[in-house]
């Protein structure tokens, strides 16, 4: 058989398992060593060694499968998962939300992608309801599709805003997660996925978060010695530094002390905007608004990847003049676009960020109720809205728990900047039962961990 029918049949094999809607045993076991093969010669061995999912002799691997409802997924065994990883967060109106769905098969049956050259319709309608829904003077959007994007996208704002005068100084916070590409990294704090790397873009310190005093010392150091800050990044929230909550008014304490200074604010919203924390974004309920606020993750209503930079007109007015000097072909394309729209449309209409305020403090309480006599391995449990982080006492305790909830048919996981801290983010659409299910699993497992195995 020649090297081009080979392929031929077997991606015929792949689409027809795609277009059913159930498979047999057989089919499942075939998935499953595909998968568990493809892994190993052709993706990332690695995943297969890090991955929970996979045993060590590979006799059993975790192969996902389909959604299982708004709020769960099943692998290709069909075992059922009560999601609360969320896809590290991307499932905020639940997964495969009809009125998503629909929009997007709508939109894809009439036209998917857009010519580049004609004025594409959504775009403008998105931005424009990006602009009403967004705090303060945000008003025009870039978009993109992948939270890293939006990140560079706004660095490169503030630099060609910033052009004029010189500044190229830009401040982040330690424990800060911006994303991998080599801009978005500059600002991410995590030594070891920025080492290999170096040097990564000029001009990028960091300081302690939730520090005002050292912001306010490395913000005048800067001018003392003729660099001054273009702009400071930061997530309202840290949700990969472990769920990090700041004090009440340091917030807008930094955005005072960047109009002291003259800086941008660059708030970065992947993981806390579209309803995540209680409100449509973290930084409404600090009442604070960046010059720059960047979108991604939960979106594309957990179903098309996008994302998207909003600033102010002052800021975005200087891509005015020449709107190819930061582009890409995809983003803000109609699939996405559409997706965008009807996430929207459905975090206002089932009230999303309210529920996640309740529903989050219910799953809260569960969890601190659940850690009661457990002081000895957990150190504390942390959230707002449906963004929780359970923190232990070290990184080996957190790994067992987080197996422990797997086995039990709760996906949970690591942050990826601290590693003692598992999240607890769900779509917010979860229901009571299940977040009694998640509790109950986590006192159950919290009471298992740490005992000496008995030797057979
Ligand atoms: C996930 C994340 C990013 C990066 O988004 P990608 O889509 O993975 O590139 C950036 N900032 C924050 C706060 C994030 O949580």
């Amino acid at each position: 058989m020649s090297k081009y029918q080979q392929i031929h049949d077997y991606t015929s094999k792949v689409l027809d398992l795609i277009s059913q809607s159930d498979i047999t045993e057989e089919e499942a076991q075939w998935i499953t060593t595909e998968t568990v093969n493809g892994f190993r010669d052709h993706v990332n061995s690695g995943f297969l060694d890090y991955r929970k999912s996979v045993t060590k002799d590979m006799q059993y691997a975790s192969v996902e499968w389909k959604d299982s409802g708004p709020n769960c997924f099943v692998d290709v065994n069909g075992k059922e998962y009560i999601d609360c990883l969320g896809g590290f967060g991307i499932y905020n109106v639940g997964h495969r939300h009809p009125k998503v769905v629909q929009a997007v098969k709508n939109q894809m049956d009439r036209q998917a992608l857009h010519s580049q050259d004609l004025l594409d319709p959504l775009r403008a309608m998105l931005a424009k309801v990006l602009a009403d829904l967004t705090p303060g003077a945000l008003k025009y959007a870039y978009f993109g599709n992948s939270g890293t994007e939006s990140i560079e996208a706004a660095l490169k704002l503030a630099k060609i805003y910033h052009q004029k005068n010189g500044r190229n100084t830009f401040i982040a916070a330690t424990r800060a997660f911006h994303g991998k590409s080599l801009g978005s990294l500059s600002g991410t704090a995590k030594g070891e996925f920025r080492k290999p790397f170096l040097p990564l873009v000029h001009g990028f310190r960091h300081v302690p978060h939730n520090d005002i005093d050292m912001l306010y010392k490395t913000m005048h150091t800067c001018r003392m010695v003729g660099e001054d800050v273009a702009a400071v990044i930061m997530e309202p929230i840290q949700g990969e530094g472990g769920v990090i909550i700041p004090s009440d008014d340091y917030l807008s304490q930094v955005r005072q002390l960047c109009d002291d200074y003259g800086a941008l604010l660059i708030f970065d919203e992947v993981q806390t905007g579209m309803g995540r924390t209680g409100k449509m974004f973290c930084a409404d309920h600090y009442g604070v608004v960046p010059d720059i606020l960047c979108l991604g993750k939960a979106f594309g209503g957990g179903i098309m990847p996008a994302s998207a930079t909003v600033a102010t007109e002052e800021v975005f007015s200087s891509w005015f003049e020449n709107p190819f000097l930061h582009t890409t072909t995809f983003g803000g394309n109609p699939l996405a676009c559409a997706a965008a729209l009807a996430n929207i449309n459905v975090l206002i209409e089932e009230e999303l960020p309210a529920r996640a305020e309740s529903m989050g403090e219910y799953m809260l309480k569960g969890l601190q109720e659940a850690m009661k006599g457990h002081e000895d391995k957990v150190l504390e449990i942390r959230g707002k809205g449906l963004l929780i982080g359970i923190e232990f006492v070290n990184d080996e305790i957190g790994f067992e728990v987080s197996k422990g909830f797997f086995d039990n048919g709760v996906l949970v996981a690591g942050t990826l900047i601290n590693a003692k801290t598992i999240r607890i983010e769900p779509p917010l659409t979860i229901e009571k039962e299940q977040c009694d299910k998640v509790c109950h699993t986590f006192a159950r497992v919290l009471s298992e961990v740490g005992k000496p195995v008995t030797a057979n």
